[in-house]
């Protein structure tokens, strides 16, 4: 294989042959994705079920069925996207028109976790090609099933000299933060998140940090508390809690917690049946290193649901911890695993003073009937993004961007904001040759201060 330096000169030169700056041509090569994840859906399901253990519905759902949607609307909408943007003028640069001129920023990088490999991959990339950029893509070390078939149906699209794909562990990880790119877009942890950061920072390279952490999920006396179970086990146990918008633990009002996790216990019982390491549709962690961490997090005395585990099949059942403290393991770092771990408050106070104490979450949901709190909780509180009485849809739509702020992340993406991220807008101000007014040129005359003074105020 090439290295990458040389991968990147080439990319190099194809960007500056003005190729990619073809939006009929970006648009083709995007049908032309579309078509080949259609076609290539079972060995891209295959991967995942080999890596991740996903059913095929599962698979769909929230990854490749999710790609193509975001395919289809960059897809429907990229004529409107690149075309210079009209803005108005102000009086004072009078006849003259003025625009803003989206530009792709040249060579860009994108680097993916292993929890959502298809649609992590995908999507960004939708978003990098439609904007005219040219791509080196690294997917991450631990999901090479996947990494095969999504390295398959990108290169039977795009040559390498426009996007690349990379797999490969530290060397590559090191290789690549030496190399100069226009643009880096990082999904992973905080931790690696701060390295790309401080390297990217030595050339001034722009960035999109896309990060984790964890997400409270607060359920108060006003909830229904049916309802709120029911969506709560779905998006905690969703590919066995490795989502990073996943509720990472509850904080629920004193008065409902015998109710709340009653149902809780129901709801896994509906959902993933008597026996949940048994169920075909429930996956697996994704390796050793992260059963054994997970497992350290499971203090077994507070366990009050679940709780078995499969070491060689790496599998640990929707485990329910209650009584849990600030101060127990669980609550020392994201989880990133399906354990969920139960706080109760009496005042919504220590729900927020925690909160704001720690790092501002990725996510915030909040499962409540009372309008005045719902408030308090949305406008009170930092936080990326997140739902009112569901949890994690709100990164399932293309009208909003989805992403995080300090130690969740930088930047935000999805629909027009995947654009706009790998975008650079030229603010452009295109002036008239009839007429040059000569109030600004020196010698300055007090005459024309007046003039100036109505312009400016
Ligand atoms: P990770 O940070 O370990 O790895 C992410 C990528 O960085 C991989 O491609 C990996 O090979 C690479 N990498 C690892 N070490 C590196 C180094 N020293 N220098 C440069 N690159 C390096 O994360 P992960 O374990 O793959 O994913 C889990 C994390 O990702 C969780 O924190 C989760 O919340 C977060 N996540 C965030 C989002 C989001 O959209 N905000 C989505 C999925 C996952």
């Amino acid at each position: 294989m090439e290295n990458i330096s040389e991968i990147v000169a080439r990319q190099r030169e194809y960007f500056e042959s003005g190729k990619t700056l073809n939006v009929k041509e970006r648009k083709r090569s995007l049908v032309a994705l579309y078509n080949a994840i259609k076609a290539n859906l079972p060995a891209l399901h295959e991967g995942l079920k080999k890596d991740l253990g996903k059913s095929d519905t599962e698979s769909y759902m929230c990854e490749t069925g999710f790609a193509l949607s975001e395919l289809s609307y960059m897809i429907k909408h990229i004529n409107k996207f690149a075309k210079p943007q009209k803005v108005k003028t102000p009086l004072a640069q009078a006849i003259s028109k003025s625009y803003r001129l989206p530009s792709p920023y040249g060579t860009v990088l994108i680097m993916n976790p292993w929890n959502y490999p298809v649609l992590l991959s995908i999507d960004p990339l939708v978003a990098a090609v439609a904007a005219g950029n040219t791509v080196v893509l690294k997917l991450s070390e631990y999901s090479p099933n996947t990494n095969e078939a999504i390295k398959k149906v990108i290169s039977s699209v795009f040559p390498p000299e426009h996007v690349a794909v990379l797999f490969g562990g530290l060397q590559v990880n090191t290789e690549l933060m030496q190399t100069g790119f226009d643009y880096i877009f990082f999904t992973g942890s905080k931790m690696v998140g701060k390295l790309v950061y401080q390297s990217a920072a030595q050339r001034l390279t722009p960035v999109t940090l896309e990060l984790g952490g964890k997400s409270p999920c607060i359920v108060d006396e006003s909830a229904n508390i049916r309802l709120a179970a029911k969506r709560i086990v779905f998006g905690k146990f969703l590919n066995l809690g490795q989502t990073c918008v996943a509720p990472d633990y509850i904080f629920c009002a004193e008065k409902i917690h015998d109710e709340l996790v009653a149902e809780i216990k129901k709801q896994i019982k509906t959902q993933f049946g008597e026996n949940p390491l048994e169920n075909p549709a429930y996956g697996k962690i994704i390796n050793e290193k992260h059963y054994v961490r997970i497992c350290g997090l499971i203090d077994e005395n507070k366990v009050v649901y679940g709780g078995k585990k499969d070491q060689e099949r790496l599998k640990i059942e929707p485990t329910v911890l209650d009584g849990v403290t600030y101060d127990d393991a669980v609550m020392q770092e994201e989880i990133f695993g399906p354990v969920l771990p139960v706080l109760t408050y009496r005042e919504e106070g220590e729900v927020i003073k925690y909160i704001k104490e720690n790092d501002a979450p990725l996510a915030l949901y909040i499962f409540s009937s009372d309008k005045q709190r719902i408030k308090k909780f949305t406008t009170g509180i930092g936080f990326g993004g997140g739902c009112v009485n569901d949890v994690i849809i709100h990164l399932a739509t293309p009208y909003m961007p989805f992403g995080g702020f300090g130690a969740s992340g930088i930047g935000g993406y999805h629909g027009k904001a995947s654009f706009d991220t790998f975008t650079h807008y030229k603010s452009i101000v295109n002036k008239s040759t009839a007429i040059d007014l000569p109030m600004r040129y020196q010698p300055y005359k007090k005459s024309n201060e007046k003039l100036i003074k109505k312009f400016l105020h």
